[in-house]
């Protein structure tokens, strides 16, 4: 099996996720086993759809995240995440998910836009509007930095994944190189890495979210910290392709790859 040593994995769902696999303790092992360094677990809490059934998944994932971490002690650091999904759309409901538990990771993820469904239950973009569709998502992408209580910016370029498995449109970034870069600006304002998300090598897309011209841009504009994580939803899949996302942030002229404990970043040199 190939090893992940000095290897960080920020970004990783349990079955606590609508869509994980996986338990906590089964992820943890198979990381161990890996020779990773440090996991975060970061399950869904879709923001502008929280019930009381997302309160419950969030105390579930907490308790059993909370208790892999003691009992890894020593083999593995285990990190206490969470993906917010769309915070801005309700920043009341997204203060209070935050100020429930001491998470150690809160990762910001835009997923459908307002009123509208998750990119990735989208079957068909034909009749959709694309360039639109694109400007509205990174806008929003802005409003959810603007708010900006969380640590980690998700997959910036997360509909391009979508695009391209349901109609073969690949968006080209660079003609949204103005919003683009003031988002990477604000990124770097607020202190908030800027995730490299390898989920996408592993669908048709096949490239890394966002790509590795926007992590080089991202140092350009004054970028101080990045993430890296597989967004794994299977145990198999942690770690895969996280030493070539450090490899991209390496190019990029970044040194390090930031992990956060109790919300504080921590350096991690690249070797
Ligand atoms: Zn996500
Ligand atoms: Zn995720």
């Amino acid at each position: 099996m190939e090893t992940y040593k000095n290897i960080i994995d920020m970004h990783n769902h349990t079955d606590n996720s609508f869509d994980g696999n996986h338990s906590t303790v089964y992820m943890c092992e198979a990381a161990c086993n890996k020779g990773l360094r440090a996991i975060a677990f970061t399950d869904h809490c879709e923001v502008d759809a929280f019930d009381a059934e997302g309160e419950r998944n969030v105390r579930q994932a907490f308790f059993e995240i909370a208790k892999a971490k003691s009992a890894f002690m020593g083999k593995l650091l285990v990190l206490n995440g969470i993906e917010l999904g769309q915070p801005a759309y309700d920043i009341e409901t997204a203060e209070k998910i935050l100020a429930s538990q001491k998470f150690d990771i809160v990762i910001g993820s835009v997923h459908n836009l307002r009123k509208r469904e998750d990119f990735y239950y989208i079957e068909d973009f034909s009749k959709i509007d694309i360039k639109a569709t694109m400007n509205e998502y990174f806008d929003e992408i802005l409003t959810m930095l603007e708010w900006g209580n969380f640590d980690i910016l998700a997959h910036l370029t997360y509909p391009f994944r979508y695009l391209f498995s349901r109609n073969n449109i690949l968006v080209d970034i660079n003609e949204y190189k103005s919003k683009v870069d003031e988002i990477l600006k604000l990124t770097a304002e607020k202190d908030i890495a800027l995730e490299i998300n390898a989920a996408g090598l592993r669908q048709p897309i096949n490239r890394f979210s966002p790509e590795p011209e926007t992590v080089a841009r991202f140092k350009e504009l004054g970028g101080k910290m990045v993430s890296v994580g597989s967004d794994a939803h299977f145990a198999q899949h942690i770690a895969v392709g996280i030493k070539d996302a450090m490899a991209v942030v390496k190019t990029a002229g970044f040194d390090c790859v930031t992990l956060f404990q109790k919300r504080q970043p921590v350096e991690i040199p690249i070797e």
